[in-house]
């Protein structure tokens, strides 16, 4: 049987996956395929180096079942394959090309090396012995089509590939110096695909007022942050967060964004409350406070907040309660009593906006997932047609799914591209 002759387009966490796995032949009956990777910057998976702050969050421990469940978009369609390759035979793969990895906070899975650049260079070792063609700075600009199937793709130095398929692995339109620039949408609206509008997921966000710059870089572990939407609680979540000069990051914030981007986009008016003490409901706080301030009754209001809060915190909180920072801890009145209390549990930001696409970590919408195959990845409109990764509509919350997500889409389109 003559081999195949596959294209893949980005070289990428999905790409690799794809590119390994279309050339690496898995059984007898389905040999490897001759397998092209083109990637158009000039070294593959430069957005991998830096995932995890460069640590590289691979995946999450989560039981499968349960791993479903934190993809916002797309839970049913990732389903298969997830369950064909999984977090742990990620695990697997990622220890037998010489990158063992370990469990952190959350389930998250870093490599031990805690070193992405670690990641990339086994992907490449690998996917070169499988025999596939690598080809840098090789920007494609079109699909090739002829009715009802793709031919290959060309490139804007005008090279033209045939293969027999084609995978779209160019990723999402977030971080666009690492390459991803949103070309796959073009190219899959180009073979009749619906592209769901895109928009920033996992995107930090921006609050009104000189509170956040204050405390800029304040980093708060436990933390249980909500969500109100024109005076409503929506949703609420808890874990880190960190204050930057414009408003608020880190994990908790990423994943609320979701939700606020939806309600800014949609002229809705959102707040942020931040309990910083959810561990003490009102009634024990108070006996806390109460506790604190009979200890030493004549320290002052500062001091005490000190025990309370990290430092950066204290006059930020002396504001907006209103508490003279010099005062002896006695002379809190019980409405002031009661005032610093609900400030500790419900402490509010309103949003004014979300940082822009270019600085999300994820890109939500894409390739309309109702036209893609779940099983093969295959396009159900354009016979050889595959995406994967995150060109589709699918996106994970913060914690190792968005990988997941383009290794395993890679790993299902890599081979049924291969097998036709
Ligand atoms: C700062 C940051 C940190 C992150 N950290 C994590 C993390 O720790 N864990 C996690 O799960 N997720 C993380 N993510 C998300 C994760 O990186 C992505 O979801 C994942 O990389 C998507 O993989 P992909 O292969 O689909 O796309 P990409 O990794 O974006 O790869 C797409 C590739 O296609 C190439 N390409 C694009 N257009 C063309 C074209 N026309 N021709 C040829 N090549 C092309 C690009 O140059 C790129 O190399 C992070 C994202 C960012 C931005």
């Amino acid at each position: 049987m003559p081999k195949r002759h596959v294209i893949v387009v980005g070289a990428g966490a999905a790409g690799l996956m794809a590119a390994g796995q279309s050339a690496a032949g898995f059984d007898p009956a389905t040999p490897g395929a001759e397998t092209i990777l083109l990637e158009k910057m000039d070294r593959p998976g430069v957005k991998l180096r830096i995932t995890g702050q460069g640590r590289c969050n691979v995946t999450n421990t989560d039981p499968m079942r349960e791993m479903v469940a934190h993809f916002p978009a797309g839970e049913h369609f990732i389903r298969p394959a997830l369950y064909r390759f999984s977090n742990e035979s990620l695990r697997s793969f990622l220890a037998e090309l010489g990158v063992p990895t370990e469990v952190q906070r959350g389930g998250r899975v870093f490599p031990v090396s805690e070193d992405a650049r670690d990641v990339v260079a086994a992907l490449v070792r690998w996917v070169t012995r499988q025999g596939v063609t690598l080809r840098t700075e090789s920007a494609v600009e079109q699909l090739l089509t002829e009715p009802g199937r793709v031919v290959g793709v060309r490139t804007v130095d005008g090279r033209v590939y045939r293969g027999d398929a084609v995978i779209v692995a160019t990723g999402g339109a977030s971080y666009p110096s690492t390459g991803s620039t949103g070309d796959g949408y073009a190219f899959a609206r180009s073979a009749g695909h619906t592209i769901v509008p895109i928009q920033p997921a996992l995107v930090p966000l921006e609050t009104a007022g000189q509170t956040a710059p204050r405390l800029e870089g304040l980093s708060l572990r436990n933390v249980n942050v909500s969500v109100w939407i024109d005076g409503r609680k929506e949703t609420d979540a808890f874990g880190e967060m960190v204050f930057t000069a414009f408003g608020v990051s880190g994990p908790v914030i990423l994943t609320l964004s979701r939700v606020v981007v939806g309600a800014l986009r949609a002229g809705r008016r959102v707040t942020l409350a931040f309990d910083l003490k959810p561990a003490l409901d009102h009634p024990t706080l108070d006996a806390r406070l109460l506790d604190e301030i009979s200890a030493s009754p004549q320290r002052h209001v500062r001091n005490l907040l000190k025990e309370l809060l990290p430092s950066k915190l204290v006059p930020v909180c002396l504001d907006l309660v209103g508490l003279a920072p010099h005062r002896a801890a006695h002379q809190i009145t019980a409405g002031e009593r009661k005032r610093l209390r609900v400030w500790l549990k419900d402490f509010r930001l309103p949003v004014t906006d979300h940082r822009p696409l270019r600085e999300a970590i994820v890109t939500a919408g894409g390739v309309d997932t109702s036209e893609v195959d779940p099983h093969t990845m295959a396009s159900r409109l354009v016979a050889g047609l595959h995406f994967a990764g995150e060109v589709l509509d699918v996106d994970g919350e913060t914690g190792g799914y968005n990988l997941q997500a383009a290794f395993s889409t890679g790993w299902v389109a890599g081979r049924s591209a291969a097998a036709g």
